[in-house]
């Protein structure tokens, strides 16, 4: 695998194996990474010819200053984590893809205007500078987002329709650690006590399956949240999967899920279920 570090030299190498008619997949990352991430540059590998994987911690998407500082980077081993499953990196340092602060305003409508978005003031605004410049520098016939980032998927999906943007967007399931915790980059930053009380995240999420119906779902994961210290419920939704607009019945979308964001300690987990 080659490690780029200039838009200049993507273009280039995009330009040379486009020229050869070969396909092209990007994955999008910030690093840190782990088997939830390789899980995507396989598919990416089994389905194109090519494959970039972009490693940068997106300054412009942090609400939090704090998140952003503490936001793992790791970037000589993740050029060896990937291995030869992706042909190139892109790891472009802040001022590369940055030169002057962007000024670019979205509205990806009422997809982006709950759950993270109301929680974390921007994020999306920020997810969507980089992710069209990236898709607009690669070009990709495909590109890889996890589902664990569920609302990042429909906000993508806004934006690559807004800007008459080619690729094919490839949502993927959530690969989780062995205790149901699902895979994360933040998860580096817990003690092994709270990574292993982490677990309690996914447990609760599929033990909410056997409530009736949606105000008990509710009712019971905030309250098995609650019961665990450490543990502060940012919040629990359930939702409309293609709108993502609460629901107040399982009978009100025909696809219904969960989606919560916990901290343990001071580190902010997300993760989602679907019921429906
Ligand atoms: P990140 O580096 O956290 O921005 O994630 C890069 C991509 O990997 C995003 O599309 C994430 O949704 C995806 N991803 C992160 N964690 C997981 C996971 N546990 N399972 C599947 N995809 C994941």
């Amino acid at each position: 695998m080659f490690v780029i570090n200039t838009i200049a030299e993507l273009t280039k190498t995009v330009d040379k194996v486009k020229a050869q008619g070969k396909t092209v997949g990007l994955v999008p990352t910030m690093g840190a990474l782990h088997e939830g991430h390789l899980s995507l540059i396989k598919r990416a590998r089994k389905e194109n010819d090519v494959v970039f994987v972009s490693i940068f911690v997106n300054p412009v998407q942090f609400n939090n200053q704090d998140d952003l500082r503490k936001y793992p980077r790791t970037l000589d081993r993740d050029v060896e984590f990937i291995g030869d499953y992706a042909d190139y990196a892109f790891a472009p340092s802040v001022e590369e893809i940055f030169p002057v602060q962007p000024s670019e305003k979205y509205d990806f409508g009422p997809v982006e205007k709950v759950m993270e978005g109301a929680a974390r003031p921007g994020h999306f605004n920020g997810v969507g500078i980089i992710v069209r410049r990236l898709l607009e520098w690669t070009r990709p016939d495909k590109a890889y987002f996890g589902e664990k980032d569920y609302q990042q998927i429909a906000v993508i999906r806004e934006l690559v329709l807004q800007c008459n943007i080619q690729s094919e967007i490839v949502p993927c399931p959530i690969v989780r650690e062995p205790n149901g915790l699902a895979m994360s980059s933040r998860n580096r930053r817990l003690t092994p006590e709270q990574f292993e009380k982490a677990a309690n995240i996914h447990r609760i999420l599929e033990e909410s399956r056997k409530c009736v119906d949606v105000p008990q779902m509710k009712a019971f994961v905030e309250a098995e949240i609650a019961k665990i210290p450490e543990f502060q419920l940012d919040y629990f939704e359930i939702a409309d999967d293609k709108t993502l607009q609460t629901v107040h019945a399982l009978a009100d979308a025909d696809g219904v899920m969960g989606f919560v964001t916990v901290y343990v300690g001071e580190v902010r987990l997300i993760d989602n279920i679907r019921y429906k």
